[in-house]
């Protein structure tokens, strides 16, 4: 048997993005029904924000020309509360005004409160204090957003403060991409669904938590279809459902090349397959392809097949490579930003004195002196590394290094929300 080549993650990476076309549909939602989507239509403005030139300080609206000198003493003229208009100011008085009112006409400072008295039994008199500057205080109207140009581009992931922006431009729905159908399994005759007696040498089933979970993080929807034994038939049979009806199937266990491994010719047998060892640890094995979609026998191409992701079965190993390879995926098709995740220079407070030939990807977590502690046990079967740590050092091939260096450092949050 010819070995599977040996791709570096960011080759694997590479190969997997330039297959994910976004999806096209899209629908219309209410604003809260967006959060967590992407905008599928650019939106502009339907109103100027802030509407007029409004104080952002409750004190009096004045003219520079009238306070050029510290302690200039101006007569009250009117009174402006949010939500109110005020009159053309007019020369040697002041206005009353409240932050977010409208700047009367006239008025070309705002002078706050604390800068300003009043004396005793001159209630309509205000004596400015400190000389204001041209425009002190002044909100400009449109500073924030124009009326008729852009508010949110196309392409947007939609996070509390997108929504924010789209309510302040008057708008009350906005156009989103229909959001991703994922469906997974879980191959492996030792596994049991945690409540369900173990069976002999038997493990509770992890990856089913772990990556329904990633998969909602991201935002899509999540089928599972549950475990599904070491045979070849069981493993078409389960491919067949969870191609219908779904953009993506999710897989872990089996992707090796052992007799109990059957996700290879289960997926070729149904589809195409690409199976690939990636230099990468925990990792390596990891397969990409596609399912003849069942229920669309004639169509497009797009409509014909179900992307297919198979990871590998212990438990850190797959978690890990479904945020390297499956998330950036996802959020391509998405119609997302897929760029690398953000990483910082951080110090390891650990030694790694050896070096794998594969590029390593530790479970570490930042420390109270602002460096990285290393979980001390770092096998691909251990979950808890990953739920102690709150992020990984991404460790190049064949590189070693002393407690004081700096590392390239991924928090788990740069990853999933
Ligand atoms: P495999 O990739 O199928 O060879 O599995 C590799 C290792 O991961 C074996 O020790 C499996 O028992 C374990 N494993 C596979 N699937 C799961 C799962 N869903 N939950 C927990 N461990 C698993
Ligand atoms: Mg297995």
């Amino acid at each position: 048997m010819t070995k599977p080549p040996m791709l570096t993650a960011q080759q694997a990476l590479d190969h997997l993005l330039s297959h994910a076309k976004p999806v096209s549909e899209t629908e219309t939602l209410p604003m809260q029904a967006a959060l967590g989507r992407v905008l599928a239509e650019s939106v502009n403005s339907l109103v100027d924000v802030p509407p007029l030139d409004n104080t952002s300080m409750d004190g009096y609206a004045v003219r520079t020309a009238d306070t050029q000198n510290s302690g200039s003493t101006l007569k009250i003229a009117q009174r402006i509360p949010a939500g109110s208009m005020g009159t053309q100011l007019e020369p040697g008085t002041a206005a009353r005004i409240f932050t977010g009112a409208p700047v009367p006409p006239g008025a070309d400072a705002v002078v706050m409160q604390e800068d300003c008295a009043i004396s005793e039994g001159l209630a309509d008199q205000v004596q400015v204090n400190i000389a204001p500057t041209s425009g002190q205080w002044i909100r400009r109207r449109g500073e924030d957003l124009t009326a008729g140009k852009l508010a949110l581009a196309a392409g947007t992931f939609l996070r509390p403060q997108e929504l924010g922006v789209a309510a302040s431009a008057g708008l009350t729905h906005l156009t989103v991409k229909r959001k991703l159908r994922v469906a997974a399994f879980f191959t492996g005759d030792e596994l049991s669904l945690p409540g369900e007696p173990l069976k002999p040498g038997g493990i509770y089933n992890s990856n089913r938590d772990t990556l329904l979970a990633c998969i909602k993080s991201l935002g899509c929807d999540a089928t599972d279809f549950g475990i599904v034994p070491d045979s070849l038939e069981a493993t078409k049979e389960t491919l067949r459902n969870a191609s219908k009806d779904h953009d993506l199937i999710i897989t872990s266990g089996g992707v090796s090349v052992g007799e109990e491994d059957h996700i290879k010719p289960a997926v070729t047998a149904e589809g195409r397959l690409d199976l690939w060892q990636i230099a990468i640890k925990p990792g390596k094995p990891l397969a990409f392809g596609a399912v003849r979609k069942s229920d669309h026998p004639n169509g497009n191409l797009a409509q014909t097949e179900t992307w297919f992701i198979g990871l590998p079965g212990n438990p850190v190993s797959s978690f890990v490579t479904f945020l390297l390879f499956v998330r950036p995926f996802i959020l391509k098709l998405q119609g997302r930003e897929a760029g690398a995740p953000q990483s910082y220079p951080m110090r390891a407070d650990f030694d790694w004195l050896k070096g794998d030939r594969r590029n390593e990807f530790l479970r570490v977590k930042i420390n109270a002196q602002g460096g990285l502690d290393l979980f001390p046990n770092q096998s691909s079967g251990v979950l808890t590394s990953a739920s102690w740590g709150d992020g990984l050092v991404d460790c190049p091939p064949g590189q070693a290094f002393k407690a004081g260096d700096m590392v390239k450092y991924i928090p788990f949050s740069a990853l999933l929300p």
